[in-house]
């Protein structure tokens, strides 16, 4: 089992890892050097444009520019200049909304959100990674049938039958804390293998309570093909395939 995972490491995919949030210094230097793609996602602006010249040199792991939803009170006053950054951006997130909190602030989170998705839009080439807690059908809906890239729904705890009508151009990242849920079973139930991509959300999602490692994607890939009957090798391919179709925009 550890034999042919040695191999296959540089194959593994974490779409949602905040790799600024490790406690060890040398966090991102061995990320990059075990060559697994990772998306360090963000909250703050402030937070990216400390992370961008972090990663440089690593050929393996990509910033996103993130404005995390309940950040946006005190957040918004960085809205213009983070619209601004967007072209230049391939990954935006962690964005989306959190209705975990009064109205007011979701009226707020919805404004940042859709004037975040319509800039998206302008471009056409970018890849989301969003987080919809309680909110997934307003998510839904601001990021519409017709959006111009790709989303991510990271740890989508949404309605299942959300899952049946969302675009094609729509994935849904899948962690270790939803192997093991009521809910994150039921959504995985629901979702063509098609539609799924794989993360961590390191350092919060703990395993034993340890940060989860990128390397804990292959948790992840094993109970996929596991549930999808295909081998280790064949579920990764699958996640690649997707991955391609997510972020890849050149000729599509
Ligand atoms: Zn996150």
């Amino acid at each position: 089992m550890s034999g042919l995972w040695a191999k296959l490491e540089d194959q593994l995919i974490d779409t949602h890892c905040h790799v600024l949030d490790y406690k060890e210094p040398d966090f991102i230097q061995k990320l990059n050097d075990s060559k697994i793609t990772t998306h360090a996602v963000t909250t703050t602006l402030a937070e990216f444009k400390r992370l961008f010249p972090l990663l440089e040199n690593c050929k393996h792991i990509f910033p996103s520019m993130g404005l995390f939803p309940l950040k946006a009170k005190e957040e918004g006053h960085n809205l213009e200049e983070f619209l601004d950054l967007i072209p230049q951006t391939k990954l935006i997130g962690e964005i989306g909304l959190d209705y975990t909190v009064p109205e007011e602030e979701r009226v707020l989170q919805r404004q940042i959100l859709e004037k975040i998705i319509s800039k998206c839009n302008e471009s056409g080439d970018k890849t989301l990674s969003l987080h919809s807690r309680d909110s997934a059908e307003d998510v839904f809906k601001i990021i519409g049938a017709d959006f111009q890239g790709s989303a991510i729904m990271h740890w989508y705890s949404g309605p299942a039958e959300l899952i049946d009508s969302a675009p094609k151009n729509i994935y849904f990242s899948v962690n270790t804390a939803m192997l093991k849920s009521r809910k994150g079973k039921e959504i995985l139930q629901s979702l063509k293998p098609q539609q799924v991509l794989t993360e961590t959300d390191g350092p919060y999602v703990k395993i034993n309570a340890q940060a989860s490692q990128p390397q804990d994607i292959r948790i992840v890939v094993q109970s996929l093909s596991q549930k999808w009957q295909k081998t280790i090798e064949e579920t990764l391919k699958t996640i690649q395939e997707n991955y391609a179709r997510a972020t890849n925009f050149s000729g599509a």
